[in-house]
């Protein structure tokens, strides 16, 4: 069976092996070596990647009968005696995580008698999930002031194995569903928490450096914390003060004041839009009442013909609507464009049937779809320019009258 170093030393990323067995996971060569310190994923862990003889290390997985599997991006080195490294960043980066999770979850113990019930780590988020739901705000704090206590007393971290007899005798506060060894693998954060791990960690809580909760949302029955530790809890950092300061300059206030600045500019949006709104409707009666004193009389009927170029369908709607709302009126609307609109309209004293000549200027447009009632129908939806639309709006115009007559 392949011997698990990383289980007493997580610090050695460089050492020799015997390749022992080469074989294939899935469609890609793998071997399995004598002596490794390539982590399998596991625990919540990812693995570890690297170089075994020169040749990159992709993926380690346990196999089903125990043996470490090291799988090859190529064909495996053809000698049996093989130079290994491991990628120390990666592997540190987990050790972080990884160390700053058990000092979490005891500090959740602690703190707000909350229990882990599962852990998750990967390249960029940490997580545990926990047995409680609704952890207040400041409750958070107090275990992030916890944890951080620990990280700065430096105490040391250190993986035992403890015979099945003398569990009992532990405080461990989660059995791993599978052992590869003869006994019990336990980490002790001195004087502050005893989990049964078969992980990498640090070897002293202040290689930590810092641990910074990111977020707490209710999930299932519990909660989920997401959390940085060490270089993660750097970078976030890093990226975070960057754009708050970006928000602060722009808003020429001070950081701590974004969130009011924010506040203010909402606001003040909401108004301008209300505002604008306001002045909309009244232009819009203003050019109502522009456009039916200028429409000409045709056998006692205004008749109010206009080509909106570049309006919104809705508000030229509206209009259409008010305007329609006079006695003996008719108005015709079109909006040019890539789907040209055309509206017609008629007060309610006239009895025209306005679906006919919509048809007569779907006609001239050369293609169209639409309808409605006979006081007002609309449609369009071909490509037609301002001239095309006010030809269209001349056929409909003929059809009402001729009809009428
Ligand atoms: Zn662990």
């Amino acid at each position: 069976m392949t011997e698990r170093l990383y289980y007493d030393d997580s610090r050695t990323t460089e050492f020799r092996a015997t390749i022992v067995e080469r074989t294939r996971a899935g469609d890609r060569p793998a071997v399995v070596l004598d002596r490794t310190y390539f982590y399998p994923t596991g625990g919540g862990q990812p693995h570890d990647t690297g170089v075994i003889g020169g040749v990159e290390v992709v993926d380690v997985q346990t196999r089903e009968d125990g043996e470490v599997l090291h799988v090859l991006a190529s064909d495996p080195p053809g000698e049996d005696e093989v130079e290994c490294r491991i990628d120390a960043g990666r592997r540190f980066d987990f050790m972080q995580q990884h160390t700053g999770q058990h000092i979490l979850t005891q500090a959740f113990v602690q703190v707000a008698d909350a229990h882990t019930i599962a852990f998750h780590l990967s390249e960029d988020t940490v997580t545990i999930d926990l047995d409680r739901a609704d952890i207040p705000p400041r409750v958070l704090d107090e275990v992030e002031d916890l944890v951080n206590r620990v990280i700065t007393e430096d105490r040391p971290v250190t993986p035992r194995l403890v015979v099945p007899e003398n569990a009992s005798g532990v405080r461990v506060r989660r059995i791993p569903g599978q052992l590869h060894t003869e006994g019990l693998r336990v980490v002790e954060v001195e004087g502050f928490d005893t989990t049964a791990c078969g992980g990498t960690h640090v070897s002293r809580t202040g290689e930590i450096g810092i641990i910074k909760i990111i977020k707490v949302e209710n999930h299932r029955e519990g909660s989920r914390v997401e959390f940085k530790c060490g270089g993660r809890a750097l970078r976030d950092y890093r990226q975070k003060h960057a754009i708050l300061d970006r928000l602060s300059n722009e808003l020429t206030v001070g950081y701590w004041e974004v969130g009011e600045a924010v506040d203010r500019l909402r606001a003040e949006l909401k108004a301008a839009q209300r505002d604008l709104r306001a002045a909309t409707r009244q232009l819009a009666e203003f050019e109502g009442e522009r456009l039916l004193a200028q429409a000409p009389t045709r056998e006692g009927v205004r008749v109010v013909r206009q080509v909106f170029e570049g309006r919104d369908p809705g508000d030229v709607r509206t209009l259409v609507s008010r305007l329609a709302e006079s006695d003996r009126v008719v108005v015709l609307a079109g909006i040019p464009g890539e789907k040209a609109q055309l509206i017609l309209a008629r007060s309610a004293d006239l009895p025209t049937n306005l679906n006919g000549p919509l048809q007569a200027a779907f006609a001239v447009l050369g293609g169209g779809r639409g309808g409605g009632r006979p006081d007002f129908c609309q449609g369009g939806g071909v490509q037609a320019d301002a001239m095309q639309v006010a030809a269209a709006l001349d056929a409909a115009e003929q059809a009402i009258f001729e009809s009428a007559s």
